[in-house]
């Protein structure tokens, strides 16, 4: 079983990208379990129709401790096994310690073990990696291989760098390796040529180049993937080159992050001057 995480700033199309992703796995044949790792709950809401009402969290406090795999897990598009951690109430309590709180559950409630058959699961967790509990997935390997998803946008790429900044701090211990940028087009001027240029300077690979299209969004409207929306979509076909990519990829590094100083030059030498 492959264990992954999607990170990347706020925005940025991680959870679109994860489920689209999660998509095109699922039509290979793959068995994908999805952990969603962000208190606003919708990291599986494409694959489910909708959003998944009973977080773990949620789950925990209306039923107390004797909770059922079933009770949190929902099976979506092509089979995917769907959970939502949750947030604390707003306004209380460390959003990060729930994902802790709910990984481990999942755990001892035999969720990723032999008999589930699973072939990947997917983290798809919230923002930067400033918080210990967001880290979490990284710093306890619970999730091996980490793709950042990432546009020419400066705050995307400077969100970027920290994250490769935590996947270096906890490389030695959790085993955990950068495995490629997603770059998720924002439409910026030599933007293909500039996060292949960065992500060389970490020492890894932009994996894939999602173009920006609005069938996204319509999709997302509509509650589903792309895949699942309108299968013969150019962008459809985008997701599955990146299923591809990724279920074939073994270019698993420890990042160098970069110094503020060289992100800027490289920016300044794509961006501005391009
Ligand atoms: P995150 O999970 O990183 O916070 P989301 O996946 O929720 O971000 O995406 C934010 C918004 O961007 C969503 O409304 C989504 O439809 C849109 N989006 C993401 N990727 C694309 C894309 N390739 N083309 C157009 N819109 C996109
Ligand atoms: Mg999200």
């Amino acid at each position: 079983m492959r264990k992954i995480a999607m990170y990347g700033k706020g925005g940025i199309g991680k959870s679109t990208t994860c489920q689209n992703l999660v998509a095109g796995l699922t039509e290979m044949g793959k068995k994908v379990m999805v952990v969603g790792c962000d208190p606003k709950g919708d990291s599986t809401r494409l694959l489910l129709g909708g959003l998944n009402q009973h977080t773990v969290l949620d789950t925990l406090r209306e039923e107390g401790e004797d909770v059922d795999l079933e009770d949190i897990r929902k099976t979506g598009f092509g089979g995917t096994l769907c959970t939502e951690s949750g947030g604390p109430e707003p306004g209380v309590g460390c959003a990060g310690r729930g994902i802790i709180t709910s990984i481990n559950l999942l755990e001892q409630l035999g969720a990723f073990g032999e008999d589930e058959n699973l072939d990947y699961v997917f983290y798809d967790v919230l923002g930067d990696v400033v918080c210990g509990g967001f880290a979490m997935p990284m710093r306890e390997g619970k999730a091996k291989e980490i793709y950042i998803v990432v546009s020419g946008e400066m705050m995307a790429m400077y969100a970027a760098n920290n994250i490769c900044k935590g996947i270096l701090k906890f490389a030695e211990t959790g085993g955990i390796r950068l495995a490629g940028l997603i770059c998720n087009s924002r439409q910026v001027d030599n933007e293909v040529e500039m996060i292949e240029a960065f992500a060389d300077k970490l020492g890894s690979h932009m994996i894939h180049f999602v173009p920006r299209d609005n069938m996204v969004q319509k999709a997302e409207i509509n509650r589903k993937t792309v895949i699942e929306f309108e299968p013969k979509h150019p962008q459809a076909d985008e997701y599955r080159t990146l299923a591809k990519k990724v279920s074939e990829n073994d270019k698993f590094v420890i990042p160098a992050p970069m110094e503020m100083d060289d992100l800027e030059k490289l920016l300044i030498e794509y961006g501005i001057a391009g």
